[in-house]
């Protein structure tokens, strides 16, 4: 191949101590095998990142790359989460490499399609999007949350790649172009779709997660859900006025049925008030709080507060 290029795998880990050994062995021997087949330079690394682990993960990874420099660590100041993660890896690696890979650490994701990203990368693609083509491994509950979530994104006119999550190759000007996007709310699987740039997709089969807990539960699922419309769609803001003229019109319209009522003589039963008054309470205090994510968000922007700190880079 002419030109091998410089690649790295960026993997996020949080208290990843059980997955991460197996791990390292596994992607060590993928990325040998690829230097051996000179598909990728031997300036290839895997970059670590720490994000603030609490048990021997930042340990297990300051020794991986004391054995072999193929191992890079970077360790964030504390824990960010899992997108700021990526980013941070992604940020760091793309001064030292051609494209970057991200990768979660328990590698659900399928780790035989990185060669063929990288084969897409040379097609001159400059992202490969990771696409599940079956989640059979995945729990029933995690199917059905995730299927809602895509639809939902859909129907708010989120341009997200279906089935697709955080495993994806990016060339280094598509990481380049993705730095010129300086917001703190952070869904990287929508900003990478505004990039641009030739791209194409792979298809894999997720696994099972062998080792450790998953470290999304639902509540955090939930909050990736919420972020990722209120981050790329304002259409929930504008559903609130599809409301009020909704409720106007059934408000008009129990005002004429009283108004019937009394002329008819009829007494209205008083919980029908109650019971109509609380639920345009409910409505408003939703919108409110709708509005108030959006302002919120904006309060969070304006502020400009980094979206990581790196305390440790370890690259040889
Ligand atoms: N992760 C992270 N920071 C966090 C939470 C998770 O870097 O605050 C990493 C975690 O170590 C893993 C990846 O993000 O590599 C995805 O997490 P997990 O596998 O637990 O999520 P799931 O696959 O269950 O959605
Ligand atoms: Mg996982």
């Amino acid at each position: 191949m002419p030109n091998v290029k410089t690649i790295y795998l960026v993997v996020p880990c949080y208290n990843e101590e059980e997955a991460l050994p197996d791990s390292a062995v596994r992607l060590k021997e993928l990325f040998y095998n690829m230097i051996a087949d000179g598909k990728i330079s031997d300036s290839s690394r895997i970059m670590l990142v720490n994000d603030g682990s609490k048990d021997k993960t930042w340990d297990i990874i300051q020794s991986l790359h004391a054995e072999d420099k193929l191992f890079a660590g970077l360790c964030l100041s504390r824990n960010r989460g899992h997108q700021n993660a990526v980013l941070a890896g992604l940020m760091t690696a793309k001064n030292y490499c051609d494209a970057a890979i991200s990768i979660d650490a328990d590698l659900q994701d399928d780790i035989e399609t990185v060669p063929k990203m990288v084969d897409e990368f040379y097609a001159g693609n400059d992202i490969v999007y990771g696409v599940r083509c079956s989640r059979k491994k995945d729990s029933l509950f995690k199917r059905m949350t995730a299927h809602c979530f895509y639809k939902l994104l859909k129907k708010f006119g989120v341009d997200i790649i279906y089935n697709h999550a955080d495993y994806r190759l990016m060339s280094k000007r598509a990481l380049d172009a993705l730095e010129e996007f300086p917001e703190v709310n952070l869904f990287l699987r929508g900003i990478v779709r505004m990039i641009g740039f030739p791209y194409s997709t792979v298809e894999y089969e997720r696994k099972e997660r062998t080792k450790g807990e998953s470290k999304y539960p639902f509540k955090k699922m939930l909050h990736l859900a919420g972020d990722g419309i209120t981050s790329f769609s304002v259409e929930p803001i504008k559903m609130i006025t599809r409301f009020g003229i909704f409720f106007t019109i059934v408000g008009f319209l129990a005002f004429a049925a009283l108004l019937v009522l009394y002329i008819l003589n009829i007494v209205a039963p008083i919980w029908s008030i109650i019971s109509f008054t609380a639920f345009m309470g409910g409505i408003q205090l939703i919108a409110i709080g709708l509005v108030g994510t959006y302002v919120g968000k904006t309060y969070q922007e304006t502020k400009r507060r980094p979206k990581y700190i790196i305390q440790d880079l370890l690259l040889k």
